[in-house]
């Protein structure tokens, strides 16, 4: 059997913009690459792929994302590897769940194939926007919005896929202080939770604000029905280590988005030989591992910050610490060997790595 490879079209800037940017100092996702992916959903079908160069969109004020919210987006890096290729960190895994939250939100589907082979192109193209230093990498955005021009309220029967490019630094230097959200939700039972649907970041901003000014830097969301399980650190899986073993909330409740980074985590935390527990994490046990000091590591887990160690815990008002960053083995062994392993320094054993 053949597989087909889809054609790309491509039009290439000519007005790069590399050399106006500082890679010294690049804060997240401000600057990006000069080119963009742009594919057309119409009539039951996708257009023809194209690449083009960065630019506004024209969109029609009645367009359907701006108004009902079919919007959904991924979130994955590329890194310069040591042998100067351009290393992908499982992008097939990203176009899939791209098509889940697809699914769930009434939106066309778009073939894998096109998906990865668009983004290759793209990243051949803008090779020299992949920043080498220690922390940096490519922050890769593809999205799709509705564009039908319409203000009924049904599934949208247009869309554009798109794919945008931003070379990014370090996500969080230091360690955050979280809170233990008990009032707001993030996602219920039979929701849009699982989905990377714009609009479930939209609903968290709110909730968020309200911690920072508590001084709190993420939540900790828990279950909308009891507020009592915990399920994910701001828009990052949650990952406790206490007793030596690796605690994570299970992913068979549609509320927990399923992250990449915490699925390669755990797979990793097996071949190391770690016990490793998913299931119902409470409140409870939480705290009562806090306080009795077997809580020995807590971190969420996600593309931007691969590993971000969480400092102090805020619970109805009381401020339980985390110990010393140095003294967390698991949570600094891993983070070491996954910023190796995406550039390339190790051995791919788990076949994780697309090059370009
Ligand atoms: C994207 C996301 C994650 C992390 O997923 P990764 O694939 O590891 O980047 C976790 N939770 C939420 C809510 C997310 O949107």
């Amino acid at each position: 059997m053949s597989v087909q490879t889809p054609t790309i079209k491509i039009t290439k800037t000519s007005n790069s913009k590399l050399s106006s940017v500082d890679f010294d100092n690049l804060p997240f996702g401000k600057h990006f690459a000069d080119h963009m992916v742009e594919i057309d959903y119409a009539d039951g079908k996708w257009g023809e792929a194209t690449i083009v160069p960065f630019a506004n969109l024209s969109l029609h004020p009645a367009t359907s994302a701006l108004h009902y919210g079919q919007a959904i987006f991924e979130g994955l890096k590329a890194q310069k590897g040591v042998d100067g290729d351009i290393l992908v960190f499982r992008p097939d895994m990203n176009a899939k769940r791209f098509n889940e939250s697809a699914k769930r939100m009434s939106m066309a589907e778009i073939p894998e194939a096109i998906f990865l082979e668009s983004l290759k192109v793209l990243l051949d193209l803008d090779k020299n926007w992949v920043p080498t230093g220690e922390d940096q990498s490519l922050y890769i955005r593809p999205f799709m919005i509705a564009t039908d021009d319409y203000v009924g309220i049904r599934p949208s029967e247009k869309y554009k896929f798109l794919i945008i490019c931003s070379p990014v630094g370090g996500y969080y230097t230091d360690p955050v202080p979280v809170k233990i959200e008990t009032e707001f939700t993030r996602a219920a039972e039979g929701g849009v939770g699982r989905a990377k649907a714009a609009g479930n970041y939209a609903a968290s901003l709110y909730p968020a604000k309200l911690a920072a000014e508590q001084g709190y830097r993420q939540l900790i969301w828990t279950d909308a029905k009891t507020h009592t399980l915990i399920e994910e650190a701001g828009t990052m899986n949650v990952v406790f280590v206490i007793n030596d073993i690796i605690i994570t909330p299970s992913e068979e409740k549609d509320t927990i988005l399923k992250g990449i980074t915490k699925r390669s985590i755990l797979q990793v935390a097996q071949d190391w030989g770690y016990k490793i527990e998913e299931r119902e994490v409470t409140i409870v046990e939480v705290i009562e591992a806090l306080k009795n000091g077997t809580m020995q590591d807590a971190f969420g887990a996600g593309t931007a910050a691969t590993i971000a160690p969480i400092s102090l815990i805020g619970y109805n008002g009381v401020n339980y610490d985390l110990p010393a960053i140095e003294t967390r083995t698991f949570s600094n062994k891993l983070k070491a060997y996954m910023t190796d392993y995406k550039k390339g320094k190790v051995e791919d054993k788990f076949n994780w790595l697309m090059r370009v």
